[in-house]
């Protein structure tokens, strides 16, 4: 680490700095990219850059896939983001005018869906800022270190390697702040650290206000949303003792029934996760565009992502995972899910 890199990544060495700020240095407007259903560490990543990058003056685009929750619309510079699934022409206009692409919070082009092959086509550099295990080879700079618990603590790693913690703005702070918080499932998993705390405490002093952050991200529940967590909780939920093992599975009737919006259904594996005795929960629904998505979580030493990767064309973090099917029905998907678990259940077998 250099001595200005007290809290950031060892990722960030001087050599990659240098060749950062020389593709910056280049004409054209940054492009900022991060997954498709973008979360608090994809948006928040993406803004904490954005309004950073404008403090210094220099003028960015944030692009995103597709929409992203509404409790997550206070963040400042929301206004500005282009969403790919309702301004392709726009963000093809920026992608043109692009010297740089910054790829937040995925390590492959195919998260970004219907907007990779956009991205593909692009000449202009590609740097990615990631924390997802299994990085693909696609970026002229590839920031990697699956040791943090959210790209928003590499971001403010990357500002900390060019010696500007010190300058970051409340706007900034508090993108970060959510980043960090939403990924880290409040600072509680394994992967925070004492730095984690540090750069949380850090972003305070620079005047984040902590108390709103996690009222606005947490607190805005719809009375629809309270009732399909109910019924998700009391009707859907299945637990197998024996495999430490409990799944919820919604089909898009039942989503609609309560009103579905995007966001709605965050938390709730978790939820089936926090029961005693249970080390693996999934999450599976019907997406409105047919698929079938799968949300996987574990606690201790047992990877989901092993398991998304093997079964459900997915990826993601050792204990936090997803993927989704094509071409099945939510039944078949949750019998498939349910055939695996004897197999699985000899290495949940554990207890923490
Ligand atoms: P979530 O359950 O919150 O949708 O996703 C948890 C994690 O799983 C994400 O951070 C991401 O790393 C990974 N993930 C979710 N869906 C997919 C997917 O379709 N493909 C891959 N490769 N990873 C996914
Ligand atoms: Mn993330």
């Amino acid at each position: 680490m250099t001595s200005n890199q007290k809290y950031g990544s060892p990722v960030f060495t001087p050599e990659s700095m240098a060749q950062c700020a020389e593709l910056l240095a280049a004409p054209g407007t940054p492009v900022i990219t991060a997954h498709r259903g973008p979360d608090g560490d994809a948006i928040g990543s993406a803004l904490a850059l954005w309004n950073h990058l404008s403090e210094l003056g220099v003028h960015a685009t944030v692009v995103m896939p597709d929409h992203y929750p509404s409790f997550l619309h206070w963040l400042p510079g929301h206004e500005s983001v282009l969403l790919f699934e309702q301004h392709a022409e726009e963000v093809q206009t920026a992608v043109d005018a692009a010297n740089v692409i910054f790829c937040l919070d995925y390590n492959d082009l195919s998260r970004t869906g219907a907007l990779a092959p956009v991205l593909e086509a692009s000449p202009a550099p590609k740097i990615m800022i990631d924390h997802h295990q299994h990085p693909k080879d696609f970026a002229a700079i590839t920031w990697s270190d699956t040791s943090r618990c959210s790209t928003a603590e590499l971001i403010y790693g990357w500002i900390e390697a060019r010696g500007e913690a010190g300058e970051i703005s409340p706007e900034t702070g508090s993108c970060l702040y959510t980043g960090i918080m939403t990924d880290s499932g409040s600072f509680r998993f394994p992967s925070v650290t004492q730095g984690t705390h540090r750069i949380a405490a850090h972003l305070i002093e620079r005047g984040v206000d902590h108390a709103v952050i996690h009222s606005r991200v947490y607190d805005t529940n719809q009375v629809d949303r309270m009732r399909l967590v109910g019924y998700a909780l009391s009707e859907k939920l299945r637990v197998w003792p024996e495999h430490h093992a409990a799944l919820i599975a919604l089909s898009q009737e039942e989503l609609k029934r309560f009103h579905y919006r995007s966001g709605d259904t965050e938390g709730l594996v978790n939820q089936a996760l926090s029961i005693e005795g249970v080390n693996m929960a999934a999450f599976i629904h019907e997406s409105h565009d047919g698929r079938i998505k799968l949300s996987l979580r574990s606690r201790g030493s047992f990877s989901v992502r092993e398991v998304a990767a093997a079964h459900f064309n997915g990826g993601g973090h050792f204990n936090a995972s997803g993927g989704a099917v094509e071409g099945a029905t939510l039944d078949e998907v949750v019998a498939q899910f349910e055939h695996l678990l004897p197999g699985l259940a000899p290495a949940l077998d554990y207890s923490i």
